[in-house]
């Protein structure tokens, strides 16, 4: 029994490690982990920019991610959310497998309740239980990465829902379910 119990407990640091690593994996590969990751913005409605280190010595940054939040709310309303640091893994990596120097032009992020609703006309495309109403889905675009490629470069990324809205010239990305349109 004593012995069992030792054993059992030999074991259990790998389990942790093994379990921490999947809990940790997201979009990014783990030898990035010591990696800043840095994201710059710039906001098409509000005219604000924002460079931000949100993730160093392998933490998210509770201030950056602040600050994104702030960022990245509602325009029409004001309200914020805590947004999904998974969805700014998928725009930095996105941005480093694109090769883009510029920053992300933001068209929507957040979304609240009635913005939705608002924006929710037949054809528009926007989801009646869309990804923006619960801070997992930004909507970008770069200048000197066509708005195609990004879309392409996303989907390779397999990382969650990607969409291209070609007259808007934008992408959407989203850490929902991996889906397309
Ligand atoms: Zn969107």
């Amino acid at each position: 029994m004593v012995a069992t119990a030792a054993s059992a407990w030999r074991f259990l640091p790998g389990v942790l490690l093994l379990l921490s690593g999947f809990a940790y994996a997201g979009v990014m590969d783990s030898k990035a982990d010591s990696t800043a990751r840095v994201l710059s913005l710039q906001h098409t409605h509000t005219g604000k920019s924002l460079t931000v280190t949100y993730y160093r010595d392998g933490q998210y940054q509770d201030q950056a991610l602040a600050q994104l939040d702030a960022f990245l709310a509602d325009f029409r309303t004001g309200e914020a959310t805590p947004m999904d640091p998974g969805v700014y893994d998928i725009l930095y990596r996105l941005h480093d497998k694109a090769g883009s120097q510029a920053p992300y032009q933001i068209i929507s992020a957040y979304r609240s309740p009635a913005t939705n609703e608002m924006l929710r006309k037949p054809g528009s495309g926007v989801a009646q239980k869309s990804q923006h109403l619960l801070g997992k889905a930004i909507d970008v675009r770069l200048a000197d990465v066509s708005s195609e490629q990004l879309y392409n470069i996303a989907l390779s990324m397999q990382a969650g829902g990607v969409g291209y809205y070609r007259d808007s010239d934008f992408v959407h990305v989203d850490t929902g379910r991996v889906r397309h349109w």
